[in-house]
């Protein structure tokens, strides 16, 4: 099925009684059972809940994946995946990943007595020298937030497969409309639905999509075990988002892709960190292994008052941590959302401004661009 008919075709055999074309919420804890003895398919919302089985089975099938499970939020996902690892056992992540994961693996993870390796990802040497006989897992972003640094994700599967280890790919940046994982040979997807998978800022959600049967059992197990599971009614916004993924992403990535050739020309501006441009390092891979550079922006000024001031300026993108949203949103990530792990993330400039584009007029956002530029020239030289 193509993708666009996949977006609004459900193919879930979760039953509603009368037919409703919008899948209804199921805002019950428990279900009666048909007898003593005979339980139905749902009896308590922890294990089961047909809003979000029908919300499950779609995301598989986007993911292109057999299994997927969704959580509270991103965290709980990337949470209920650690929990596939015992004490002793070594998992490998990267330099740039977003900071709530590396909180959680730093803080918590370890706490278990699991080993943590931060490496850059995106050089294969890196992982042959991190690897141990106790590694189990591997945990990447591509392309990375804020740096937009890009993994080659089949050359690091057939790595580390050879060794038996499990990569899993937080896809949260590209959604699957842009890059699907589990076809380049990761074992497991993660996401935080809260960003482009919802789409409106108006929910937190999180993801994880798998095709092995056995690691599928396990995360079943751990979402009700833990408790954790996406409840009935952000389920039911998180359908109604997905229906538009594809109208939202294909306009918000065009005009994400002016925006960038705009910054580029402009001499105020020092780099421009964007998957699509031609002089990003790793363009060629990129093209290769995901159907478009997506939404999020990068780039640095070289001075840090100047970039503070730019921010301050916009009138039309929010002063806001995450992305993927239909407003447009403006970050110093060095001060927002990474600035617990600026330390460890060597590579992070303080002047670098992060822009999450969303569906505004392209040229009404150039202008508002424009202006911030302008006006920090005469304010500040
Ligand atoms: C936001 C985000 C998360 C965390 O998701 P929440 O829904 O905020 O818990 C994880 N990974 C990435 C890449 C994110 O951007």
């Amino acid at each position: 099925m193509n993708r666009w008919t996949k977006l609004v075709h459900q193919t879930s055999d979760v039953v509603d009684a009368y037919a409703a074309n919008s899948t209804p919420i199921y805002q019950t804890a428990t279900f009666a059972q048909a007898t003593l003895t005979n339980a139905n398919r749902f009896d308590y919302s922890r294990s089961g809940n047909p809003t979000r089985s029908v919300l499950e089975n779609q995301l598989a099938n986007l993911e292109s994946a057999q299994y997927a499970f969704t959580f509270n939020t991103g965290i709980a996902a990337i949470n209920a995946v650690t929990q596939l690892l015992n004490q002793g056992d070594h998992i490998i992540f990267g330099n740039d990943i977003y900071g709530g994961t590396h909180r959680l693996l730093t803080q918590l993870v370890s706490a278990r007595g699991i080993q943590t390796t931060q490496i850059d990802t995106t050089d294969i040497q890196a992982f042959k020298n991190a690897i141990t006989p106790a590694t189990k897992l591997v945990l990447i972003e591509t392309p990375s937030n804020p740096l937009l640094l890009i993994t080659d994700i089949q050359q690091l599967a057939d790595l580390l497969h050879e060794k038996k280890i499990k990569l899993a790919v937080d896809n949260t940046l590209l959604s699957p409309w842009l890059q699907q994982p589990l076809q380049l040979g990761a074992d497991i997807v993660i996401h935080s639905a809260t960003k482009h998978l919802a789409g409106h800022s108006d929910l937190t959600a999180g993801v994880v999509a798998v095709n092995d049967g056995q690691i599928a059992e396990k995360i079943a197990f751990i979402q009700n075990a833990t408790g954790c599971a996406l409840a009935p009614f952000p389920a039911w916004l998180l359908l109604r988002g997905i229906k538009t993924l594809g109208l939202r992403l294909e306009r918000q990535q065009a005009t994400a892709t002016i925006i960038a050739d705009f910054l580029s020309s402009k001499s105020a501006i020092k780099q421009v960190y964007y998957p699509g441009l031609s002089n990003h390092p790793n363009y060629d891979l990129h093209q290769k292994q995901a159907q478009g550079p997506g939404t999020v922006i990068s780039f640095t000024t070289g001075n840090i008052e100047k970039s503070q001031h730019i921010v301050a300026q916009t009138k039309l993108c929010k002063i806001s941590v995450s992305f993927g949203s239909l407003v447009s949103l403006i970050s110093l990530p060095y001060h927002m959302s990474h600035a617990s792990i600026r330390h460890a993330l060597q590579q992070l400039p303080e002047d670098l401004i992060r822009l999450s584009i969303g569906i505004k007029e392209p040229i009404d956002l150039c202008n508002d661009l424009d202006q911030c530029l302008s006006n920090t020239k005469t304010n500040l030289n």
